[in-house]
Order: structure tokens, then sequence, then C-alpha cells
């Protein structure tokens, strides 16, 4: 399918070289056009001058932009000239009332919205190996697959549009615990004086190995917290967490509260940008 790519940022632009590599990418739109222009001349596809252009050009259409207002100012200017049973994958991750918008707006111009919401991090991005929860109609998925087989090993289909969304927030919830015990632990260790490369390295192969250990633990040893995955983009997470589990299941998520309030004091020191891994600054008090 001609597939456009809206969104070429740490996700976005490895996603639309992999589209290129399995023969699918036919345009590009950035809102920094310096970067679209860097993919244009890598791969040789449509640069195009406005999402209204790309959007009337291409079969289907795969978004990744930051937060919420985003998405639906995106989604807007796409509705302006989208053709019928045209396919839009947003795999920002925002809210679930934001996918059912999107479909919504969508769905009246008779265009298809799935919301996919992706997990691997830019190493499953730059790999095309990320995991990704479909919300929507269930055929439009199917439609789809083929195409998105070259950004995602595992494409699962979760239910109605925002059900993908939805699952999203679980796995936003559990990385904030993930990232809580990593570098709390971390600290510890380091406390103790041990040799925390030894520490990293033989934990990883044991029953309390997971993926941010691994890929981020011997990075943030060394002070390096580069992106990676913002702590500023985790925030906004976890507040559409936060706003389920009041709004929607009344449920009390601790986790989630302690860990915006330790983002907020991060953000406020000027590391909203760094990867969420620089929670360890906070843990070792530096
Ligand atoms: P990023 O590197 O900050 O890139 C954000 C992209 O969105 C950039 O291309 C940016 O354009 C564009 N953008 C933001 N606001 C826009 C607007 N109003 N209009 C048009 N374009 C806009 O972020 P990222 O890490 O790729 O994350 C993108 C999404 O994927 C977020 O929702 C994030 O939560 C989610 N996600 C991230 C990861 C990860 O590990 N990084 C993993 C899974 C999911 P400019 O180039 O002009 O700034």
């Amino acid at each position: 399918m001609k597939t456009g790519v809206i969104g070429l940022g740490a996700m976005g632009m490895p996603m639309a070289l992999n589209l290129h590599r399995a023969g699918h990418l036919y345009s590009i739109w950035n809102r920094t056009r310096s970067k679209a222009e860097t993919v244009a001349r890598e791969t040789g596809c449509l640069l195009a001058d406005t999402i209204k252009q790309l959007a009337g050009a291409c079969e289907m259409i795969i978004t990744c932009v930051s937060r919420d207002t985003d998405v639906l100012e995106i989604i807007n200017a796409i509705a302006t000239s989208i053709k019928p049973d045209t396919i839009v994958v947003d795999t920002s991750t925002v809210s679930a009332d934001t996918a059912k918008k999107a479909a919504a707006r969508l769905s009246a111009k008779g265009a298809c919205f799935l919301d996919g919401p992706v997990s691997g991090g830019v190493e499953g991005a730059s790999k095309g190996t990320l995991a990704m929860m479909i919300g929507g109609e269930e055929p439009v998925l199917e439609r789809a697959r083929s195409t998105l087989t070259a950004i995602a090993a595992n494409i699962v289909y979760m239910g109605p549009a925002g059900s993908g969304q939805a699952t999203k927030a679980v796995n936003q919830h559990m990385a904030a615990g993930i990232n809580q015990a990593v570098t709390e632990a971390l600290a510890f260790g380091k406390s103790l004086g041990l040799d925390m490369n030894k520490v990293v390295d033989v934990i990883s192969s044991g029953a309390c190995s997971n993926w941010f250990l691994q890929h981020r633990g011997k990075s943030m040893l060394a002070g390096n917290y580069e992106p990676g995955f913002k702590l500023s983009l985790h925030h906004k997470d976890l507040e559409i967490v936060k706003s389920m589990g009041n709004n929607s299941t009344g449920m009390a998520l601790p986790m989630v509260e302690m860990t915006l309030i330790h983002y907020q004091q991060l953000m406020e020191e000027g590391f909203g940008d760094e990867d969420i891994s620089a929670l360890f600054r906070l843990k070792q008090g530096t």
C-alpha cells in the first residue's frame, strides 16, 4: 500500500525507514521540515509540502507525534483531503478518548482509523520489532497488517477504537514501576560499593531481568541519559493513566502518583528532554 508517515521523531523516523526497506513508503511530512528532507534524500520518497497533500496521495497513513492535541490537529488536517477507505494508524501514545474522537472524525469521511500505539523503544523501532496494540475494526487491521509488519513484530487486535490506547496505558503504568524499581535498586547497589556493570550483567541473566535494565542500566550508571524515551513524554502518559484511574475505574494508583511527582521535579530541574532513566539522578541524589 502507498504509505505516508507524519511525525519523524525518535520513533517515527526509524518506522519510516523500515517502511521504505519493505517497499511501502510513498510520502512523508514532518513539522520541522529539515528532518523530512534527510529522509526524502535517503529514500527517494515524496516530501509532502502539507499534510493535506500527503493525505490525498496515500492509501495508508502512519502518524507518530507527541500528545493528544497534536494527534487531533493532524487528524483534522488529514480529514481535509483523505480519500474513502484510506487507513490511518496512529502510533502515538495518547488517551483512549482521543483515539475515539479521531476514529469518528475520519469515519465521517469514509476513511478508517486504528489506534496502534507501540512498545519496544527506539531500539524496537529501528529493528522493526515493535509490539503494536490495535484498537478499531478488525477487518481494517487485516487490510493494514501486511504493511504494519514492516514496523512491528507482534501486532495484536485488542478491541474497538480506544482499546489499543487503553492497553498502552497499562504498559506505561508498568513502565513507571519498572523505572522506579531499576533506578532505586541500582542506586542502592552503587551505595554498597558494588561493581555495578557486573551487577547489571548478572541480574540481567536472572529472574529480575527486564528490557529497561538491559537497555538502560549501564547507560544510566555512566551518567548518559540521552533519549530513548523522553521523560516529559512518559509524564504525559502517566497523566493519561491517572485520569483513566480517576474517571473510569476510581482506582488508586500510588505508583503512578509517585512517579508523576518525581518526573515533575526532574522537569522543573530542566531534565524533561532526557531519557526516563534520568530518574536515577533523583534516586542517587545528583
Ligand atoms: P519525539 O522524538 O519528541 O518526536 C515527536 C514528533 O512529533 C516529531 O516529529 C515532532 O515534530 C512531531 N510533533 C509534535 N507535535 C507536533 C504537532 N503539533 N504537529 C506536528 N508534528 C508534531 O517523540 P518520540 O519519542 O518519537 O514519540 C512520539 C510518540 O510515540 C509519543 O506519543 C510517545 O509517547 C510515543 N512513544 C515513544 C517511545 C520512545 O521510546 N521514544 C516508545 C513508544 C511510544 P518536530 O520534529 O517538528 O519536533
